[in-house]
């Protein structure tokens, strides 16, 4: 493909985006396909002579759209939102065609430097303490992971380092082989599976604690673990706190935790993954009281500040134990200025990243903070509302407080009717939730994930989850 071409086809495509997304409305939010629905739409092989572009835009509709979630549908409300906008799915395409691969600074300087000072703006978005800005001149420094999971992996990797070299300093006999086995991580039982995983991928223990009756991980319960491992001969080195849990939205005591962290040694990582945009609006901030005693913080962009999926955002108070625990360097990826700037491929697991700061320098100035936070409170707002319609029918009660987007409901009496209730609601095919358990009560998350919802969408969705209540409690 030329020039010419590319320019009449990514025109093309750019008009189908556009009207995609302002009717999105009007789709099925999920398609009633099958699995194997595919594979008869498409020939056996690719083709052996070059097709038109205009024979793939044909196809489209046929082959990729009666197969899609419309996860920006306003009546799609799985999940936790992941986030879209124009700006950013702008800076992809440039980003598709500076196609550089930027694992360190020669490697593509923008790309690096871009990364470096869009880690501060954000930083100071949020409030992060100067710590962790690479502004401040010290050692802080942000950095973008493709995932949260990522981010959880790669701090768990930093602690562990550290807690190794701490070790030695202590026991210069000691292997590895004697320390590692001894390490113990903790992270509220609410945590992401993603820790656990860490714990797995790391090959450390990892043990999920019981957290309070509003779900929120406590010093006391983490002080007291650690001190039983202590006691037993382990060596606890790592937290997760979560800011903003799965399941149900609730926040870990930060302030607690990080006192409890601190006066035993231990790396606390925050996991804000979908909650930690809230906190571009300083009313929110409250959520993070205590965040000065983590040395890792994590959030992702992706979920719900209008950057396209994939941008997490990552700050350390000290990149020197990543940087030290993933630092290989063969000659043909030396340069001249290494020290001067970060070679990012010391701050992750891949060696390959591509240009993502673009995306994020796109969302920043075409938004501005105040749109951005306006987005956000919408979102807030628009959870109370659905809050306030499911209070006004004595049928239904919260699971959870609504502090963010997110609202868990159920229908008063046992997780059977509730899980009819969601069969119901899911089959009717017109909105779209799942649910969660927590302590073996079955209730539905409701997020407003869609940067199109408007006000008569919640109305909509609550007027499909009353008929779907209607339905199953007839039936009973
Ligand atoms: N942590 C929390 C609290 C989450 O809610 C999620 C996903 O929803 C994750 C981690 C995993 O995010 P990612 O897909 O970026 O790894």
């Amino acid at each position: 493909m030329e020039a010419k071409e590319f320019k009449e086809f990514a025109k093309a495509m750019t008009d189908y985006v556009a009207d995609y997304l302002e009717n999105i409305r009007d789709r099925p939010v999920v398609p009633s396909v099958q699995p194997g629905y595919l594979r008869p739409l498409v020939p056996e092989q690719a083709p052996e002579k070059a097709e038109p572009w205009t024979a793939v835009m044909a196809d489209i509709e046929r082959v990729v759209m009666s197969g899609v979630t419309h996860w920006h549908s306003p009546r799609f409300h799985a999940y936790f939102p992941t986030a879209q906008s124009y700006p950013a799915i702008v800076a992809d395409m440039l980003s598709g065609a500076i196609a550089c691969i930027g694992f360190t600074w020669i490697a593509s300087p923008a790309c690096t430097e871009l990364e470096v000072v869009m880690l501060d703006w954000l930083g100071q978005m949020l409030g992060l303490p100067e710590e962790f800005l690479s502004r401040s001149g010290g050692e802080g420094g942000g950095v973008i992971q493709g995932t949260a999971s990522e981010a959880t992996l790669v701090a768990l990797l930093g602690a562990k380092t550290r807690m190794l070299h701490r070790v030695k300093e202590q026991h210069p006999e000691w292997t590895d082989n004697d320390i590692i086995p001894k390490l113990v991580g903790y992270c509220n039982k609410q945590a992401h599976s993603s820790v656990e995983r860490a714990g797995l991928l790391g090959g450390v223990q990892l043990r999920t604690l019981k957290p309070d009756n509003k779900r929120r991980l406590r010093g006391d319960i983490l002080k007291e673990a650690i001190e039983k491992d202590i006691a037993d001969g382990l060596i606890p080195f790592y937290v997760v706190a979560t800011l903003g849990t799965t399941s149900s939205c609730t926040f870990d005591d930060l302030e607690e935790l990080g006192d409890v962290c601190n006066e035993h040694g231990l790396w606390m990582h925050v996991d804000a993954a979908y909650a930690g945009s809230s906190f571009i609006c300083p009313e929110y901030r409250y959520l993070m009281k205590g965040i000065e005693k983590a040395e890792s913080f994590n959030f992702n962009p992706h979920k719900w500040m209008l950057v396209n999926f994939d941008c997490s955002a990552m700050w350390l108070k000290q990149p020197r134990w990543i940087i030290d625990a993933f630092n290989v360097d063969p000659l043909y990826l030396k340069h001249d200025h290494q020290g001067s700037a970060p070679d990012y491929r010391h701050w992750q697991i891949p060696l390959g990243r591509r240009f993502r700061a673009l995306k994020l320098w796109f969302v920043l100035r075409l938004y501005g903070i105040e749109n951005l936070q306006k987005h956000i409170r919408n979102h807030i707002a628009l959870a109370h509302l659905f809050e306030k319609l499911c209070l006004s029918d004595d049928r239904f009660e919260l699971f959870e407080e609504v502090t963010m987007g997110l609202v868990c409901f159920r229908l008063k009496g046992d997780n059977e009717i509730n899980e009819a209730l969601l069969r119901r609601i899911n089959g009717r095919g017109k909105i779209h939730l799942v649910p969660s358990k927590i302590d073996d009560v079955y209730f539905l998350r409701l997020a407003i994930c869609s940067r199109f919802t408007e006000e008569k969408d919640i109305h909509f969705s609550w007027e499909e989850v009353k008929a779907s209540a209607d339905e199953v409690l007839a039936k009973n």
